[in-house]
């Protein structure tokens, strides 16, 4: 299974460097590359059952020989008639001469396209065909890859087939990761069946028991990977930090701490002082003040000697925090510095050489930063303490570069999406945890409103008030652009449950050509637009304009979701709100209402009307502000998949370092439960996995480890 990708039949280098961008080397790699859906080609229509807008699949019989067509210099095209009992098709395919031999008349095959309809006669052009032979059965879903350029569906689901023809010489199991006691407990197929029918399923129902073997896989290697780390990290040794940073820091504050931040500080500060390693997770909702927190942790290792850092996952972010910071400590004699993929060479130079200088005279003692932290250039003199901003964004191995980075040094990792307690010692069980329960007080409660299409006039009203009084407005739409004419028709991994049943959703808004049509509704304000595909500079420069108050509307991606800050923004209209975790809504909701304009909140939903289960999970919104009680109400109703997934947004989805592919889709919080308790229990017995070698790999191949990490 660890083979070279090269060794499959017809893939050579070229194919292999593409490949390469989609991070698959391996045949198992190739293997663990999922559908992210699927055409349903078995849904057979008759040509008169066809809607004319999306595709369907038809059987058709061939009528008259295949005739080609010279038409404009080189291109040709081949053209014959097929019908079935409710009417007949013309079929059209360009420069393939070849199909001429293929169509022969009174054969059948199943033809899969768009059909259009010109008076009383069908037509087809180039639609993907099957021949359908005697007793033999054609798959009735047929797998749609995410691609990269140099590879097409079809190289795909070829190459596919071949590294399939490998896993299958193991469907008697004896290769199978998963211990045979373990899938007879939970009724698990081998992973022979669950490869061959994510890929090629026979059925809907094969399709849902292959999605949970292999989720329930995930689930509990990552859990392996956990139990063994947090075993190995309790011991880990760290300089202790003895002074204590919090009365300084105190008396700066215009405000009083809440009794919650006193408490996790305290559990903070006791940590640092132990000359074992704090591995602690920082858990408050939007707004709660979790950045003084950090800041008194920070200004504790700063004031026993120790250097402090601080990574958030982008560069918007890292700005806020550093301003923050910079505010608090630069009258204290505190030397900050800003590390971000904008900054220039130069000035990089200068933060390395400030970061590893002996002397503490000329030592940068706190960084802020992103990404760019864990450069090669950066080292630390003396690291004492590292934060982690937004910590489900970053990777296990992320933090694990950080970590070597800073050897001897505290952790400190910092979540605003409140996840359910349960949850949170499950994913971050190699953490202990610190929850800030209360908020600072005079926080305002921002109403909220659930609504459908017919409000829509009466909510463009809404806008125009709120930016005539002075206010600033968010929309944040579930896409950057409008999904593909083809990507619109096939079926999502998402939409099918744990039952092979499946759920459609509505089309999603994209926020690229929403800016566009508000642009146009409302020639007089200020309209900008912001998602993750675009560069972090330009980013940074719409979210300052914003900032500013040089844009009325912002409308986002949920990249805008992180942290930031505006206070004079005072409406929050979400689109396809049923898209997104509760949670999710929860943490965009609290993008208003932090200044003292009055706030609100427009969740809009097509399903808002109806008993959907959309619905009934909306109308929490109205009635809840604790995000905590938002967030167990969610993983009940929709399971822990949009916990794991953390944003819709490309850009973020791509970074960090343990990705889950089908559990970031996974709706049955009792598979992910049943998964981590049978970690533990398999750790408590065999804790370096010596006694299942198989497990031991798919670990190392998880975290991206190298051999010998682990055993
Ligand atoms: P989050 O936990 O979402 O990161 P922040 O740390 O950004 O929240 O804090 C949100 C706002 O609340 C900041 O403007 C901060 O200055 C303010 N704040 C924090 N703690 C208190 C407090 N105890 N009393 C009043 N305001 C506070
Ligand atoms: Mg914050």
């Amino acid at each position: 299974m660890s083979t070279d990708i090269r060794r499959l039949y017809g893939v050579g280098a070229v194919r292999a460097a593409a490949y390469a961008r989609l991070g698959v080397y391996t045949v198992e790699e190739l293997l663990e590359h999922y559908p992210r859906g699927y055409e349903e080609r078995g849904n057979i229509r008759l040509l008169c059952e066809s809607d004319g807008v999306g595709k369907s699949a038809h059987v058709l019989t061939v009528a008259t020989e295949a005739k080609s067509v010279r038409i404009r210099g080189r291109m040709s095209m081949v053209k014959f008639r097929a019908y079935d009992e409710s009417g007949i098709c013309d079929i059209t395919f360009f420069n393939q001469e070849y199909l001429k031999a293929v169509f022969v008349p009174g054969s059948e095959f199943r033809f899969y396209g768009r059909v259009e309809k010109k008076g009383n006669r069908y037509f087809m052009t180039a639609p993907a065909y099957e021949p359908i032979r005697e007793g033999e059965v054609l798959p009735p879903l047929i797998p749609v890859y995410p691609l990269t350029e140099g590879i097409t569906q079809k190289q795909l689901a070829k190459d596919m087939r071949a590294a399939m023809v490998l896993a299958a010489s193991f469907e008697d199991g004896s290769n199978d990761p998963l211990p045979e006691e373990l899938r007879h407990k939970y009724g698990l197929c081998l992973q022979s069946y669950a490869l061959r029918n994510i890929h090629m399923p026979d059925s809907f129902s094969a399709l849902a028991a292959a999605k949970k073997r292999l989720i329930f896989e995930e689930f509990f290697t990552y859990a392996l990977g956990l139990s063994m780390a947090s075993a190995k990290k309790t011991h880990a040794p760290a300089v202790p930090c003895l002074a204590d940073g919090r009365a300084e820091l105190e008396a700066m504050l215009p405000y009083a701490l809440t009794g919650a931040q006193r408490r996790v500080i305290g559990e903070i500060v006791a940590d640092l002082a132990r000359d074992t390693a704090m591995n602690r997770l920082l858990v408050g909702d939007v707004g709660c003040g979790k950045t003084v927190c950090a800041a008194a942790a920070m200004l504790t290792a700063v004031r026993s000697g120790r250097q402090a850092a601080l990574m958030a996952p982008t560069e918007i972010l890292a700005r806020q925090h550093y301003a923050e910071l910079c505010g608090l400590f630069e009258p204290l004699g505190v030397r900050c510095a800003l590390l971000i993929g904008a900054t220039s060479a130069a000035e990089k130079k200068k933060i390395y050489r400030g970061l590893c200088a002996v002397e503490e005279s000329e030592r940068i003692a706190v960084v802020v930063g992103t990404q760019a932290l864990l450069s090669e250039g950066v080292s630390f003199a003396a690291p004492g303490l590292v934060v982690t901003d937004e910590q489900h964004r970053f990777g296990v191995n992320q933090r694990a570069i950080l970590a070597e980075k800073n050897a001897l040094s505290h952790l400190l990792v910092m979540s605003a999406t409140p996840i359910p307690r349960s949850l949170a010692l499950s994913l971050y069980g190699d953490l202990d945890l610190s929850v800030i329960d209360e908020m600072p007080p005079g926080r305002q409660r921002v109403d909220t409103y659930v609504v459908d299409e017919r409000y829509r006039e009466r909510l463009d009203g809404f806008i125009l008030k709120q930016v005539a009084e002075g206010g600033q407005v968010y929309v944040v739409c579930p896409a950057v652009e409008e999904n593909s004419e083809e990507e619109s028709f096939e079926l999502s991994m998402e939409e099918i449950d744990g039952e092979g049943q499946v759920r459609r959703g509505t089309p999603l808004k994209s926020a690229v050509s929403y800016a566009e049509e508000l642009k146009e509704r409302f020639p007089a304000l200020r309209i900008g637009v912001l998602h993750g595909r675009m560069k972090s500079k330009e980013k940074d420069a719409v979210m300052a304009e914003f900032s500013a108050g040089r844009m009325d509307v912002l409308v986002s991606t949920t990249v805008i979701e992180v942290g930031v800050n505006v206070p004079n923004a005072c409406l929050m209209i979400v689109e396809n709100a049923d898209r997104f975790g509760l949670s999710q809504l929860h943490q965009l909701r609290g993008r208003v209402g932090r200044g003292r304009r009055k706030s609100f909140c427009v969740l809009v939903s097509e399903s808002a009307t109806g008993e959907s289960d959309a619905q009934e999970r909306l109308s929490v919104m109205k009635s809840c502000y604790d995000g905590y009680a938002i967030a167990e109400r969610d993983l009940e109703m929709r399971g822990p998949g949009d916990f794991l997934r953390g944003s819709t947004d490309v850009s973020v989805r791509q970074s960090g370092g343990v990705r889950f592919r089908l559990a970031a889709l996974c709706d049955d919080t009792g598979l992910m439960k049943t998964a981590f308790a049978e970690a533990r229990a398999m750790i408590g017995t065999d804790p370096d996995l010596s006694g299942h070698p198989l497990l031991a790999e798919r670990v190392r191949g998880m975290f991206a480890l190298e051999e010998g990490t682990i055993n």
